[in-house]
């Protein structure tokens, strides 16, 4: 990127002055707090959260081994996601470029935020298009997303091709590794060390099993996390997210035992689908889901509905025409869903 960060900042939140908060003025411990209307009573949860997460931070930086003040915390990656578009994209005017197909949410926060949405098709192999992606660009893109591994290709992308397109941009790069524990390929996390447009948006949803506590993370140069933070709202990560993030961050091992699992699981439900005449093509996946072509894939889902599993039909997709994502889930799940679909192939596809 040849622009400066500030550059590309829409120029209502460089000049933004943040909330203060209470707690931003006055936050060590021992005091007497009367600052912030808070109740005296029901400790610890009548005190407002760390609004700058200083200790979860702290742990992360620890784990990830990226500098604490490279780190955003946010509501999910979906809070991070949207407030990239409220600093790089001007409403009315900018446009964000995406892979395609790709994750809903970067265009529901382009409607939302009124930005000119873009989609660059993957190749029919789902590989990345990197020339078309760098022409997709032009003075008012502000963000270009890349999910990799991709959700729900499943399928990854080599991080030189995602650094090529990165140098090659005025925009800010945002590459969503959601399921980068699943994936052989090394994370994007420390090339934002050196690539000052590149975002690596990260979450506890899925390796670490945290889906219900929202939390997600964005890594990237300090210039921009300072602004992510100034738009955000002061207390945007609860207290009792902090407090089971702190925990999870403290014991890794079973967050190292599911994807083992999770992994062996992925591997068995992929051979045993194979196996199935209805089965077209098991594409090969560096995430927790299969994306599976099937022949009738409606007929499939619906039969699926009735014996109470759920997948997520992709089948209307541009480039997963015919195709169900469906999640590995534990060893038993993984049996109902194979029994299921021995019991479909028996009386629907046999008969
Ligand atoms: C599941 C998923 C996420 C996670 O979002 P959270 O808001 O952190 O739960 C992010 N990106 C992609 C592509 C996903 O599939």
């Amino acid at each position: 990127m040849k622009l400066q960060i500030e550059e590309r900042v829409r120029k209502n939140i460089r000049n933004l002055v943040p909330y203060s908060s209470a707690r931003d003025e006055y936050s060590l411990g021992g005091a007497v707090f009367l600052d912030a209307n808070e109740n005296p009573y029901n400790s610890p949860y009548n005190r407002y959260p760390d609004p700058h997460q200083v200790l979860l931070k702290e742990r992360i930086a620890a784990v990830k081994n990226v500098p604490a003040d490279r780190i955003f915390a946010g509501n999910g990656s979906d809070e991070a996601i949207d407030l990239l578009y409220r600093v790089f994209c001007e409403p009315g005017r900018d446009n964000a470029v995406a892979i395609s197909p790709s994750y809903g949410m970067y265009r529901v926060c382009a409607d939302v935020n009124h930005i000119k949405y873009r989609e660059v098709s993957l190749n029919s192999d789902y590989s990345l298009d990197t020339q078309r992606l760098i022409a997709a660009c032009d003075t008012h893109t502000g963000l270009l997303f890349i999910c990799s591994p991709n959700n729900p290709t499943s399928n990854s992308f080599a991080p030189e091709e995602i650094l090529e397109v990165a140098d090659s941009v005025d925009a800010i790069v945002v590459v969503d590794e959601a399921y980068i524990d699943f994936s052989p390929r090394e994370s994007l996390l420390n090339a934002t060390l050196s690539c000052s447009n590149l975002v690596v948006l990260q979450t506890f949803s899925k390796a670490w099993g945290m889906a219900g506590i929202r939390l997600g993370i964005a890594v990237a140069d300090p210039l921009i996390i300072r602004y992510m933070s100034m738009v955000k709202y002061p207390y945007n990560v609860n207290s009792l997210t902090q407090e089971m993030a702190l925990r999870a961050l403290e014991d890794r091992a079973p967050v190292k035992q599911w994807v083992k699992k999770i992994l062996e699981q992925r591997e068995r439900v992929s051979r045993s689908l194979k196996k199935f005449r209805f089965v077209e093509t098991v594409f090969p996946s560096d995430a927790n889901f299969l994306l599976v072509k099937v022949r009738d894939p409606r007929e499939i889902y619906d039969y699926l509905v009735g014996q109470q599993i759920i997948v997520r039909d992709r089948s209307r997709v541009a480039l997963c025409e015919g195709s169900l994502r469906i999640t590995i889930g534990s060893e038993a799940e993984n049996d109902r869903l194979l029994d299921a679909l021995r019991e479909y192939q028996r009386d629907f596809v046999d008969n």
